[in-house]
């Protein structure tokens, strides 16, 4: 560049100066503010961004705080069922604790008491008729509570159609202890089924009621009860669980042997019953009826009163004393009660030591 130009360029005004000199005082207030409301709307959008973000943060807090109500809520109640659970274990618990140690009183007793001789061995007996044990009992106990439990024995005969039809017309149920020699005939297995469709219970009394035969040893009496257990649910698709020794259990004939065939028929689930009132009729000329009666009533005042009485073929006298005996106990406020076992044992004590 040559002087000249240099000079021509810098006498030459500046073109913004020029347009300044032009411009009014308001159009220089608008640029000035321009660039401060730019701040305003950029603040205002700040504001307003960030008051939308508080409100959301708000909700969503909200939110949470619901969702963390309801999960407390939740947990308060599975607290609550769990804690059921945990009484409902405990109570469990105590219940098995008390089954564990009657089961462990058990064994200490069978340890005490078992027929195993103190080497381990078992009477062989204890091996036979492994299809001979009681059936389960499920029922409601009887403990007394004036209980009268009418019992007939060595039956059936045609006796047991009167006795049948006398306690059917009182609404009485009773027991029949049945021996194998009469339950065998034709007429003896119709009357052991009208004993059962009755609602009586059919309860066993050995086969043969031979005392010296019956007694000889655990092994003979177990045969004998075996046989007619196998024959009365044949005969009437029941399976007795109470059974009468012959002449009480104990006896002239079975001294050596009671304490044994005790053990094991319980040990096969077999109940026994003696009796606490007899109608003394075993006797070689039957009685009268009105002393048969007297006798079956003296069980007056016990709580649980258990009557011998005989509906075999010679014990006439017994059946016409037995509405007598009825009204005799009714009147005395008792109930009558087959036997069971539920029904409390009614036994004999052992014999005085001499
Ligand atoms: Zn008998």
């Amino acid at each position: 560049m040559d002087h000249a130009q240099e000079r021509s360029a810098r006498d030459q005004p500046d073109a913004t100066a020029l347009i300044q000199l032009e411009m009014p005082e308001s159009a220089h207030l608008r640029t000035a503010f321009k660039p401060l409301f730019f701040i305003v709307l950029a603040l205002a959008a700040a504001l307003a961004t960030a008051c939308g973000m508080l409100f959301l943060q708000r909700q969503a807090a909200a939110g949470r705080i619901r969702d963390l109500e309801q999960r407390a809520a939740q947990l308060s109640q599975e607290a609550a069922d769990l804690r059921g659970l945990a009484e409902q274990r405990q109570a469990e618990l105590a219940r098995r604790e008390r089954e564990l140690a009657q089961a462990q009183d058990t064994i200490g007793l069978l340890k005490e008491y078992s027929v195993a001789a103190p080497d381990g061995t078992v009477p062989e007996y204890t091996r036979l008729y492994p299809d001979f044990y009681a059936p389960a009992w499920e029922g409601e106990a009887v403990a007394g509570g004036k209980v009268c439990c009418l019992t007939f024995d060595d039956g059936p005969s045609a006796n047991t159609d009167r006795v049948l039809e006398i306690l059917d017309r009182y609404g009485v149920k009773g027991t029949f202890f049945v021996v194998g020699n009469s339950a065998s005939t034709a007429a003896g297995q119709e009357r052991m089924r009208q004993i059962v469709a009755a609602g009586h219970t059919i309860a066993m009394h050995s086969w043969s009621h031979d005392y010296k035969k019956l007694y000889a040893s655990v092994d003979s009496f177990l045969e004998e009860f075996n046989s007619l257990y196998q024959w009365i649910h044949e005969v009437t698709g029941v399976y007795p669980s109470v059974y009468r020794f012959p002449g009480g259990s104990i006896n002239g004939y079975d001294r050596g042997v009671y304490q044994e065939i005790i053990a094991e028929m319980a040990r096969r689930g077999f109940v026994y019953y003696d009796w606490n009132a007899s109608a003394q009729d075993a006797t070689v000329h039957p009685r009268p009826s009105a002393d048969i009666a007297a006798d079956c009533l003296r069980g007056v005042g016990r709580e649980l009163v258990v009557v011998l009485c005989h509906d075999s073929g010679a014990r006439g006298t017994t059946v016409d004393a037995l509405p007598a005996v009825i009204q005799g106990y009714q009147n005395a406020g008792y109930t009558f009660s087959p036997l069971h076992p539920g029904v409390e044992q009614v036994t004999f004590g052992y014999p005085k030591p001499q």
